[in-house]
């Protein structure tokens, strides 16, 4: 069945990153001399450097990325899938990563100290990653400390979170979590402690609280960064179970309850499949919700002429409905709605980083710090502990 794409949206979608310190999950600009993206000879370019490096690399591709990308990626899958695939191929002497910044950071610390990770564009970050720092993180656990909860506070991060605040979970005894192990992580953190305070993404950890836990959204409250004390008081944060950090997806953030009512109207029947880290409104009028594995599985269980509106990155929608045309897929959304920051490496980036490889030349290396590594990887591994 035909797919019908999205109009273009007149605003841009994130502010992406500029800057000089690498470590910013925003980036930094790519140096270096790029091809021009009218150069006709980028596909057989990127074949021959990915063919000359042979086994030595290893790429892998965001299901979120472009396809003239993903062509290219040995593996496509999540962040924390393409992270393990990597850590599984230690006779890879690169990585190369087509997602964003705190995917490369994950794989760095998931893989051998010879492996070297490589992000075709420091500019790729991720919007939701970069609303929340570690100095401001701390500040909200001594808060916590100050009031004398902390000690009964389990902190949780998405995956989706830099490296150095899966090492601030690591040492305070947390765990990371993904969009698939969510509730188990939140039931895991309730077993050691009274709350638990969840790092970014807001909308995930609500919709896993009250709707796989079973709590009410008045046991949840949000702790916003910019505000003094977070913006809660003392009693609300005693009372609190579950302390959301003031962080959100820009991208699945968009998707409005408008959205679903509008497509519900013009669709009868239509199958409503939305990922969790849309708003709670959203979800609660989806019929499914789950992460990127969970859609793509539905999908292909899907029956031939079934009808689904699906509420997640555009660049996978769109390969989704080319992958099904016996049944109708279509976006959520009537507007465009890509990562934009993830679709900053092109193929004229990954074609300058494959090609530098070649010459001997590692660009855009993503390491973390040895200590930083060490704490994050306590806490990714209290995550495949989870039961
Ligand atoms: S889709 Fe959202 S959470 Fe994922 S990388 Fe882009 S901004 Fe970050």
């Amino acid at each position: 069945m035909s797919w019908t794409e999205p109009s273009p949206t007149g605003t841009a979608l994130l502010l992406l990153g500029r800057g000089s310190d690498p470590a910013a999950e925003k980036g930094v600009d790519c140096p270096g001399e790029l091809p021009a993206p009218s150069d006709p000879d980028l596909v057989a370019r990127a074949a021959a450097a990915k063919a000359a490096l042979g086994d030595r690399v290893f790429v892998l591709g965001h299901h979120y990325q472009r396809d003239e990308v993903i062509q290219f990626a040995d593996v496509t899958g999540d962040s924390f899938k393409l992270a393990r695939e990597a850590a599984a191929r230690p006779e890879a002497e690169y990585i190369v990563f087509c997602g964003v910044h705190f995917m490369a950071e994950s794989a760095d610390i998931l893989t051998a100290d010879s492996q070297r990770v490589v992000l075709p564009d420091l500019a790729a970050g991720c919007s939701m990653a970069d609303m929340a720092e570690l100095t401001q993180v701390e500040e909200g656990w001594e808060r916590l400390a100050e009031l004398g909860i902390a000690d009964v506070t389990v902190p949780i991060t998405y995956m989706n979170s830099t490296a150095a605040i899966k090492g601030f979970v690591g040492r305070h005894g947390g765990v990371v979590c993904t969009s698939s192990n969510a509730e188990r992580a939140l039931r895991w953190a309730f077993e050691r402690g009274e709350k638990i305070f969840f790092f970014p993404d807001q909308h995930l950890g609500r919709n896993t609280a009250v709707l796989e836990l079973g709590l009410s959204l008045s046991d949840c409250v949000l702790y916003d960064p910019h505000k003094p004390g977070g913006g809660l008081t003392d009693e609300q944060l005693r009372a609190a179970k579950v302390i959301l950090w003031r962080g959100h997806c820009s991208v699945h953030g968009r998707f409005t309850l408008d959205s679903v009512k509008e497509i519900r109207e013009r669709v009868p029947g239509v199958n409503v499949l939305v990922h969790p880290e849309c708003r709670h409104d959203v979800v609660l009028s989806a019929d499914y919700v789950g992460s990127t594995e969970y859609i793509i599985k539905a999908l292909d269980a899907a029956p031939a002429g079934s009808a689904w509106a699906i509420g997640t990155e555009l660049n996978l929608v769109r390969r989704l409905a080319k992958a099904h045309p016996d049944k109708q897929i279509m976006f959520l959304d009537r507007a465009v709605c890509y990562c934009s920051t993830m679709n900053r490496i092109d193929l004229p980036h990954l074609v300058w980083a494959l090609e530098e490889l070649v010459a001997g030349r590692v660009p855009n290396q993503i390491q973390v710090d040895p200590d930083t590594a060490y704490h994050a990887r306590v806490a990714l591994d209290q995550m495949l502990a989870l039961p």
